[in-house]
C-alpha cells in the first residue's frame, strides 16, 4: 500500500508481492457513536495493538510527545491522551510524559521553563494521570551514549530517563518539517529522544557557531563549557579552542546571541543520522515500542514553531503500529491521497494525490529516508492498513 512514487508514477511489483514482509498498521478514522465515544474507540486501537500484552505491571513507560512551543496550538491535545493513560494505569503500569530539551535557545531549552511550557498546555498529572518527566534532566547534561555501528554514527546520546524507562510509547502529531519535510514517529524518536548533545549531532554540526562581535567577555559560557572549547581572545571576545564534544550548554548560557547554532547541513545526511538514531533507540530497549500518529490538524510546520498555521489537509483520523517505517509510510501516504486544503501555506493547484509535504519542502529526500530506514531494518514501508 504504499505510494512508490512522489508524484504519480505508474504501478510496480510491490515488496510484499515479491514476498518480503508487511507490517500492520491500525486505523480509526474518528468517526463515533453513542455506544463507541472517542475514549472507546481508543481504547479498541490500543488493544488490536498488543499494548496490554506487552506491559507488565509495575513498568514504567515513557510516552514521547511534544508539547509545543509557547504560543502554538497545533500540539496533541492533552485530553484526547487521557484514554491512553487510563488504558497503562488499568494495566498496573506507570506511565509518564516526556520530551528531551530543545538545542535551540526558547522557553523549552531547559527543564525548568519546559515543564511550565507543558503545564500551560494542559500537561498537568492532575487532569491526565501521568506526570510531565523532562528526560535530559535540568540543562540537557542527563544522556545515556548508546553504541551504534552506522554509516553515519558510532554512537548515540540520548534523553536518560527515556533510556530508563521499561517502554517506550510515541505519540506523534503528523505536521510538515522545514528540514526533515514532515514530522511524525520517526522525527519523534530519533531527533525528539536526543539529547542536546544528540541533536547536535544529528545536525552535523562540529560546534556553536560564534559570533564574536556580541561577545561581551562575560565568561558564563566558558564556566559552562565542560569540555574546555571555549576562550577569550586577546579582544576579550569569546573564540573556540578546537575540543567541542557539541553537547549545546553554551547556547543556553549566553543572554547575548554570541552563540548560535549552525543549521549548515546535509539534507540527506541529516535524514539519515536522524533515521540511525531511531534505530539505536529502538534496538535498546527491551520490549517492543508502540507508535501512535495523529493525523489531525495537520500543520505545514513543526510545533516547535511559536504558532500553528492552517492545516493543509482535513483531520483523517489515528494510527498505531508497532512499525516506525510503515506507520509513517501510512501517514505520508494518507496525507497525500486526501484533498488539500485552501487558504493554507500549500502552493496553489494542488489535488488529491499530490504530496503535500513535498510542496511545501522540495528539497527534503525522494522518500524523506523512509527506504533508508528500510534498509538498515527499522521498519518496512509495505504495510497493511486495518480499519477498526
Ligand atoms: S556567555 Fe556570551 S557574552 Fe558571555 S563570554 Fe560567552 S559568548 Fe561572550
Ligand atoms: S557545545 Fe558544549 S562542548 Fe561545545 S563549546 Fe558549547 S558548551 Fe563547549
Amino acid at each position: 500500500m504504499t505510494n512508490d512514487s512522489p508524484l504519480n508514477s505508474p504501478p510496480k511489483l510491490s515488496r510484499s508481492q515479491q514476498g518480503e514482509i508487511m507490517s500492520d498498521v491500525f486505523f480509526w478514522n474518528l468517526r463515533t457513536t453513542p455506544n463507541a465515544p472517542y475514549s472507546k474507540k481508543i481504547e479498541r486501537l490500543l488493544s488490536k495493538s498488543g499494548l496490554d500484552s506487552i506491559v507488565d505491571e509495575g513498568d514504567l513507560v515513557a510516552l514521547k510527545v511534544h508539547f509545543g512551543e509557547s504560543g502554538n496550538t497545533g500540539y496533541l491535545n492533552p485530553v484526547n491522551l487521557r484514554p491512553l493513560v487510563d488504558f497503562l494505569l488499568k494495566a498496573g503500569t506507570k506511565p509518564f510524559f516526556t520530551d528531551t530539551n530543545t538545542l535551540y535557545v526558547g522557553d523549552r531549552g531547559e527543564t525548568v521553563s519546559h515543564a511550565l511550557v507543558a503545564a500551560r498546555h494542559g500537561y498537568d498529572p492532575n487532569n491526565i494521570g501521568a506526570p510531565v518527566i523532562i528526560a535530559d534532566g535540568l540543562k540537557g547534561e542527563h544522556e545515556v551514549t548508546l553504541p551504534y555501528e552506522g554509516k553515519y554514527i558510532s554512537e548515540a546520546y540520548v534523553g536518560g530517563s527515556i533510556m530508563e524507562s521499561d517502554m517506550l510509547v510515541t505519540l506523534n502529531h503528523v505536521k510538515g518539517h522545514g528540514l526533515a519535510g514532515y514530522g511524525a514517529a520517526i522525527k519523534n524518536i530519533g531527533m525528539g529522544c536526543a539529547s542536546k548533545r544528540g541533536k547536535m549531532h544529528i545536525h552535523i554540526t562540529t560546534g556553536p557557531k560564534l559570533v564574536a562581535e556580541k561577545c561581551t567577555g562575560c565568561k558564563v559560557c566558558i564556566s559552562e563549557c565542560a569540555a574546555n572549547a571555549l576562550k577569550l581572545d586577546i579582544n576579550n571576545r569569546i573564540t573556540m579552542i578546537g575540543n567541542c564534544t557539541g553537547c549545546g550548554r553554551c547556547f543556553l548560557s549566553c543572554k547575548h546571541d554570541a552563540i548560535v547554532i549552525d543549521w549548515k547541513t546535509d539534507v540527506v545526511e541529516f535524514t539519515n543520522r536522524l533515521i540511525e538514531y531511531n534505530k539505536a533507540i529502538l534496538d535498546n530497549f527491551k520490549k517492543p515500542a508502540i507508535h501512535i500518529n495523529f493525523l489531525t490538524n495537520i500543520s505545514p510546520e513543526c510545533d516547535c514553531h511559536g504558532y500553528t498555521d492552517t492545516p493543509i489537509c482535513p483531520d483523517l483520523g489515528i494510527m498505531i503500529s508497532s512499525d516506525p517505517v510503515a506507520i509513517d509510510q501510512a501517514s505520508l501516504d494518507m496525507i497525500n491521497d486526501a484533498p488539500p486544503i485552501y487558504p493554507s501555506k500549500l502552493p496553489s493547484g494542488l489535488n488529491s494525490g499530490d504530496e503535500k509535504f513535498r510542496a511545501l519542502t522540495p528539497n527534503t529526500p525522494k522518500y524523506y529516508g523512509l527506504d533508508y530506514a528500510e534498509e538498515i531494518g527499522l521498519g518496512s514501508r509495505e504495510y497493511t492498513l486495518i480499519n477498526i
